[in-house]
């Protein structure tokens, strides 16, 4: 089955690597969030884009969920003592992606071919692709005003309260080469459990990609599960913006895109108040075996439906 997953960080990573252990290569394209993109130290740095390399290519730290394994910090420590800008964890290893990554966007290389690249060095075999060439910066509109991503996520812990979002760059961004062939191709269109409002809105809001899932078989997994997330802000953004947060507020916030939806077994309450077709399974991906085992009733149930 040709499918396209559309992905965030942490969350996205997890069920990516379970379709990547469960298709074949050649039938599973993964496109990732790039909002989250900002420049640091004069450098570029993709982090939903390393989230998803570092996981499909067994080199992530398995206790983060982000970051390299066995990561050092000598660079760090040494900004650090120099009173250089440490609010950001750049580790030694993970140092050289963006080291590598801004000189090869500077000799005029595209995000998407860096990481065409870097998917070859690191032996990924399905095709991981930024949702765009072109920069899109997510904004957070707050109680403490306008905040760059990394500022409200990294700086400030996600602690002001939410108003809403923008995207800087949306509108004239176009979706990378092959996004949108890839959708058009595609057999299923898996929305990974990733952040609704800062991960997949993007790439959603990205000019042509709606249309092109129109006639698409869609499902989506929810990322919240009793009303909370695993990790990370999702549900404090719903509960902000006056939304409870709750799998069913993920399914009403996709509900005019989607085939079908993904609950948690701890959610199933819930399965009689969702009016597509609902798997309810178990969507926790505490190791490889979970996220496969997913992937796998991903796949079962959409051949049905
Ligand atoms: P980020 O950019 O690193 O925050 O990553 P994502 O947007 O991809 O993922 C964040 C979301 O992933 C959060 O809302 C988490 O609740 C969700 N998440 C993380 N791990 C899991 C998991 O094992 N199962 C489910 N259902 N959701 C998860």
């Amino acid at each position: 089955m040709k499918t396209v997953a559309l992905a965030g960080g942490v969350g996205g990573a997890k069920l990516a690597d379970g379709l990547a252990n469960l298709l074949p290569s050649s039938d599973l394209t993964i496109v990732v969030n790039t909002g989250d993109d900002f420049e640091h130290l004069g450098l570029y740095i993709s982090p939903d884009l390393d989230t998803v390399c570092y996981t499909l290519a067994n080199l992530v730290d398995p206790v983060k969920g982000w970051g390299r394994e066995n990561e050092t910090w000598n660079f760090l420590e040494n900004l650090t003592a120099l009173g250089g800008p440490t609010w950001f964890q750049i580790g030694d290893k993970d140092l050289a992606t963006h080291i590598e990554r801004t000189r090869m966007m500077k000799a005029g290389q595209r995000l998407s071919e860096v990481t065409k690249q870097f998917c070859k060095s690191w032996l990924i075999g399905p095709r991981v692709l930024p949702m765009s060439d072109d920069p899109v910066r997510t904004i957070v509109n707050s109680d403490e005003g306008s905040l760059a991503f990394q500022e409200y996520f990294v700086a400030r812990r996600c602690e002001p309260d939410v108003t809403g979002f923008e995207f800087d760059g949306i509108e004239k961004a176009v979706p990378a080469p092959g996004v949108l062939e890839a959708i058009k191709d595609a057999d299923l269109i898996v929305f990974c459990p990733s952040n609704p409002w800062v991960s997949i809105d993007p790439i959603l809001k990205l000019k042509g990609v709606r249309r092109s899932l129109e006639n698409k078989f869609v499902i989506a997994v929810s990322p919240i599960i009793q009303g909370k997330t695993i990790k990370g802000p999702a549900a404090k953004m719903y509960q902000d913006l006056g939304v409870e947060p709750s799998a069913l507020s993920v399914f009403d916030h996709y509900s005019d895109i989607l085939d079908t939806f993904v609950i948690d077994d701890l959610d199933a309450n819930l399965a009689e108040k969702i009016t597509t077709p609902v798997l309810v399974t178990n969507t926790i991906m505490k190791n490889r075996q979970d996220r496969i085992d997913l992937a796998r009733k991903i796949i079962e149930f959409c051949s049905m439906h």
